[in-house]
């Protein structure tokens, strides 16, 4: 029996599900999230995993979330507090390491250590890929034109199309290629040293099961470095007291707002009525009338699980059964009780390099090797990891003197059976970080392991992917995650998507929230349209 009618129910309250519930509210709909879990912020979350220490349990670094959103909900008024970081990485490599950011001539210096070609190359580098990354940028909060819509298809699509019309043939050539080439093609064609081409090669793959010798590889890396962090294009920081301290205010934005948020309150099914969504049955057996629903779980957990076969146009059911899915990453945190001293830079007392993101995928051929393992093993015996120790630019997350690391590790096969696995694998990987700093893995007190499997259980993201779906051309833009739904409206009518399977994909950007609430509003009459102007 449909009980607590409401205007629009949004299923689940990650961020973007928070990002849509609050501009829905904002423009006068009564709005209810129902998630699963008993804390709201989906993949961008803070918990406590040993007694005294905490972390970002998922995501953990910050710099995609749109401007427009933290300042439409007032983030920075409800107590966020993004820190830059001042070096953004450090590669130890076998006899020597590398630093990468502190400005441009500090980077080049370090490049010039290796490679001076490499140095005189990198500003060229940068100014290209932050002139390709700023277009993604600025279609970020734009909704993509929806594929067979006709005229107003073609205008959606020729005003998105002019910024890229506009740049100069030296910036579209270079976008094709981050579009179609290979991350190790991109980067051979810019830099000749493979330490320094690794320092990049890192950011293609994030999430991203394949080698950085994959066609497309070189988008992901684009997609990496679109953000920014209080105004600082390309940096990524620490949102202080970990990444749930941005769904928390978000949260609070949403009740100030008057959505009303339930907790532990997971969706069995979409109902359909007619051809159109009118509400949600819980696991519970309860079932929720509403005037709409806005999905934020992924593509294939909505159409694969949540929405009955016969609610769905055959096409339709038959793509989102080949939607790709499934990031192959391996997601530690671990309590340390000191910090860890590296063989290339040795020192526990803390240090600048201690506060980056400390990257092992020592070369492309590391990386490619460890993708190929992966297919063939299931995970790879030198794994890429990227450590990262929040713990020294936030005192909240570990006891005095005491420390934690998030370790964020790649190509580990999604579809392994990682109940057998696991633990075998986190051994693995922290004796991959003792290789380069001995005495590491004695230093660590606790761990939670997140494994592609535990990703799935825990958050939801099916095959354990990081970003609710491959980030591939064929998933993006107006693809994404299928031609013709681009625009975060379903075949239901009255069913929408408001989470990172849409435009512009994943990563903590609040952007499909917002665009989706936006597409929402528009199909609310001329007041709603009037309303959807933000
Ligand atoms: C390990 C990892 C590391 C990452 N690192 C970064 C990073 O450092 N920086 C960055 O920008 N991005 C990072 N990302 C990506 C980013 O975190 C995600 O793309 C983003 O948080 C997804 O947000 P969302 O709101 O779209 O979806 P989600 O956060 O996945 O939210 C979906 C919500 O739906 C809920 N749900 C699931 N099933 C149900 C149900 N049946 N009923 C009700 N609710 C349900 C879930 O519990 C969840 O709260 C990372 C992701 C992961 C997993």
């Amino acid at each position: 029996m449909y009980v607590n009618k409401v205007d629009a129910l949004i299923i689940g309250g990650g961020h973007n599900g928070l990002v849509c519930a609050f501009y829905l509210a904002r423009a006068g709909l009564k709005v209810r999230v129902l998630e699963r879990r008993d804390v709201v912020g989906g993949a961008a979350v803070t918990e406590e995993f040993a007694p005294g220490f905490r972390n970002s349990s998922a995501s953990y670094t910050v710099s995609l979330l749109r401007p427009k959103i933290i300042a439409d909900m007032r983030l920075h008024d409800r107590g966020l507090r993004i820190l830059e970081r001042d070096l953004s990485n450090f590669l130890p490599f076998e006899s020597d390491y590398l630093k990468l950011g502190g400005g441009m001539a500090r980077t080049q210096a370090e490049f010039a250590r290796f490679s001076a070609a490499d140095a005189a190359a990198y500003p060229a580098y940068d100014a290209a890929l932050e002139k390709v990354a700023k277009v993604l940028r600025d279609l970020a909060l734009e909704t993509p034109p929806n594929a067979g819509g006709g005229l107003a298809t073609l205008a959606a699509g020729a005003r998105q199309g002019w910024p890229i019309a506009k740049l100069s043939l030296e910036a579209q050539r270079d976008l094709l290629a981050v579009f179609t080439k290979s991350a190790r093609e991109f980067l051979e064609g810019w830099f000749e040293d493979d330490r320094v081409r690794s320092a990049f090669a890192f950011d293609a793959v994030v999430g991203n099961y394949a080698g950085v010798s994959t066609p497309g590889s070189a988008y992901v890396l684009l997609h990496h470095v679109f953000g920014e962090v209080n105004g600082k294009p390309g940096a990524w920081g620490h949102a202080v007291g970990g990444m749930g301290a941005i769904t928390q205010a978000m949260a609070s934005a949403c009740r100030d707002a008057g959505v009303e948020i339930s907790l532990e309150s997971p969706v069995e099914r979409v109902l359909v009525d007619g051809g159109k969504a009118a509400g949600v049955r819980l696991e519970s057996g309860e079932e929720i009338a509403a005037r709409l629903v806005a999905a934020n779980v992924g593509p294939a957990l909505l159409y694969r699980r949540m929405v009955d076969r016969s609610d769905l146009p055959p096409d339709f059911r038959w793509r989102m059964g080949q939607f790709r899915t499934g990031s192959g990453t391996f997601r530690m945190n671990v309590a340390l009780s000191e910090l860890p001293s590296f063989t290339v830079l040795p020192g526990r007392a803390e240090a600048e390099h201690h506060r980056a993101g400390i990257v092992i995928a020592p070369g492309l051929d590391y990386m490619d090797a460890a993708f190929d393992d992966a297919k063939a093993l299931g995970w790879s015996r030198k794994p890429i990891v990227e450590m990262l120790i929040p713990s020294t630019v936030d005192d909240s997350l570990a006891p005095p003197g005491a420390h934690v690391a998030s370790l964020f590790c790649q190509q580990f096969n999604p579809e392994l059976d990682w109940d057998s696995h696991r633990e075998r694998v986190a051994d693995l990987i922290i004796d991959t970080v003792d290789g380069h700093a001995p005495g590491f893995k004695a230093s660590v007190v606790a761990r939670q392991i997140h494994s592609p499997l535990d990703l799935e259980r825990k958050f939801g993201l099916v095959g354990g992917d990081i970003f609710h779906g491959r980030m591939s051309l064929d998933q993006l833009w107006a693809a994404r995650p299928v031609l013709g739904q681009g625009d975060y409206r379903s075949p239901i009518r009255g069913l929408y998507m408001c989470g990172s399977g849409t435009h512009p994909g994943g990563g903590v950007t609040g952007a499909p929230g917002h665009n989706a609430a936006r597409e929402i509003l528009k199909d609310r009459g001329l007041l709603g349209r009037l309303r959807a102007r933000f």
